[in-house]
């Protein structure tokens, strides 16, 4: 395209480029030793059942500790990680340390919490993911039921044979199935029901929208009615005020997750909250907003 604009343009789009690719292949580099360095951390953000006003689960979200640029999210390095097939390795690695903590929290008494992993398309799409998650389970010890896998609508889309038995032996195992971020990929009502799924997270953008655009509200009803119909739980992402939980509360939303609880936090500050906010609460105790 750039050619086809002409010489001029052509030179332009080269020189404005070549500084970026030598950012992106110094990144890269970087990303690679990442991991042996073990510079990766997880984080985790609890979730909260709306009836009980327990917590029930917490999502691990993946931080890189960068020796010189500090502690950077997801958003900032996982694109470069798919391109590249880094994050292969470092999902892998998500997984494993997900259930060691999960198991460690379960050695400690901490409760019946889920945890929840995020999984790349890439690797959902690879055979024997199956596979990953029965040596992480059995490495760490963990209950497979206290592991959720938190899928994109994009590993859904193609109904790809593989990917669905896939999930049934996940299934079998006693292991979660959600559909993170929903409401944002090419929904279609007709794959949701031929997938062995336990819960839909509804994607932030909806739940940000809810007091302001009548349109969030009837989208977001749309799904928590469509999810129960299914027999699914609804979960919503990205809760960051009252107003917003009274409305999910009234809409019969099952669970929240947001900043309005707690942002993710690094495993000693988490447990110190579900310590502070947790198992013996039995009322809305969830006053302090806590960001990372
Ligand atoms: P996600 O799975 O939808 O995770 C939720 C994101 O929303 C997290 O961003 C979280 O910090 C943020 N968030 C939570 N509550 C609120 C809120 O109340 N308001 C706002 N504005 N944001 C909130 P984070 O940690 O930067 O992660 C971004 C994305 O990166 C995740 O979106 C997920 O898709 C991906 N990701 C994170 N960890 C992993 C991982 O281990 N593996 C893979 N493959 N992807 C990951
Ligand atoms: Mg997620
Ligand atoms: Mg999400
Ligand atoms: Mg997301």
């Amino acid at each position: 395209l750039a050619k086809s604009l002409g010489g001029g343009t052509w030179r332009f789009f080269a020189a404005d480029m070549r500084p970026r690719a030598s950012q992106t292949a110094h990144l890269e580099t970087e990303l690679r030793g990442a991991l042996s360095r073990q510079e990766f951390v997880l984080f985790y953000q609890p979730q909260v059942d709306l009836r009980s006003q327990k917590i029930v689960g917490a999502e691990a979200l993946l931080r890189w500790q960068h020796p010189q640029r500090g502690l950077l999210a997801p958003g900032s390095f996982l694109g470069l990680a798919e391109e590249t097939g880094l994050i292969l390795p470092i999902n892998e690695w998500v997984l494993n340390e997900a259930c060691r903590q999960g198991a460690a929290w379960e050695a400690i008494g901490l409760g019946d919490l889920r945890i929840a992993v995020n999984m790349s398309p890439i690797q959902f799409r690879r055979q024997g993911v199956e596979g990953l998650v029965k040596d992480a389970l059995r490495a760490s010890g963990m209950r497979p039921t206290s592991l959720e896998l938190e899928l994109t609508e994009g590993i859904l889309l193609g109904h790809d044979e593989q990917i669905v038995k896939q999930m049934h032996v996940l299934r079998s195992l006693g292991v979660t199935l959600s559909v993170d971020d929903f409401g944002t990929g090419y929904s279609s009502l007709s794959y949701l029901r031929s997938f062995p799924l336990h819960r839909l997270k509804i994607d932030r953008s909806f739940v940000q929208d809810l007091g302001s655009d009548p349109s969030a509200l009837a989208i977001v009803r749309t799904i928590i009615d469509l999810g129960h119909i299914l027999n699914l739980q609804v979960l919503a992402e990205g809760v960051e005020t009252e107003a917003q939980l009274s409305l999910l509360r009234l809409e019969g939303c099952d669970e929240v997750q947001g900043y309005h609880f707690s942002g993710p936090l690094p495993p000693d500050a988490f447990v110190a909250w579900v310590a502070r906010h947790g198992r013996a609460s039995s009322g809305p105790s969830f006053g302090a907003t806590e960001t990372e």
